[in-house]
C-alpha cells in the first residue's frame, strides 16, 4: 500500500514537472519575443475547454424553446412534439401542430377523416 502510494506521488510530481516544463518554456518563449504564440496557444486551450460547455447550454436552451412537452388533444397520450412541424400522435396516430405551446389538431373539430368515410361505407355493406 505505501509503495502504491509512493508511485502516486511520483506520478503527481512527473505531472507537476510536465507543467513545470511548459510554464518554463511559455516564460522563456515570452521573453524571446514568442508571447504572441503563447497567448494564441492559451486562449485555443480556453476556447476548447469553454467550447463543449456553451454548446452544450445552447443545445438545451434550443431544445427547451423548440421541443414542447403536451398531451395530445384527442387521446390525451403525453409525448414530445417538435415546434413548427406537423407531427402525429403516437398513440392515435391524429396529425397535430404547436400552436401557442401546446398540441392541437391540424384538421378543424368536426372534419370527417376519409378513413372515417371508408368505415361507414363498410359499415352500410354489412
Ligand atoms: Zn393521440
Amino acid at each position: 500500500m505505501n509503495e502504491g502510494f509512493n508511485r502516486l506521488l511520483k506520478y503527481d510530481f512527473s505531472g507537476l514537472g510536465c507543467w513545470l516544463t511548459l510554464i518554463a518554456f511559455a516564460l522563456l518563449a515570452g521573453s524571446v519575443g514568442l508571447g504572441w504564440i503563447i497567448n494564441g496557444f492559451v486562449i485555443l486551450i480556453v476556447l476548447s475547454l469553454l467550447a463543449p460547455v456553451v454548446i452544450f447550454w445552447v443545445a438545451k436552451w434550443w431544445l427547451k424553446s423548440n421541443f414542447i412537452q403536451d398531451q395530445c388533444p384527442v387521446c390525451d397520450y403525453e409525448f414530445t412534439g417538435f415546434k413548427n412541424t406537423e407531427f402525429q400522435c403516437p398513440s392515435c396516430s391524429e396529425p397535430l401542430q404547436i400552436r401557442e405551446g401546446e398540441f392541437s389538431r391540424i384538421t378543424p373539430p368536426g372534419t370527417i377523416d376519409v378513413d372515417a368515410i371508408d368505415v361507414s361505407a363498410q359499415q352500410i355493406e354489412n
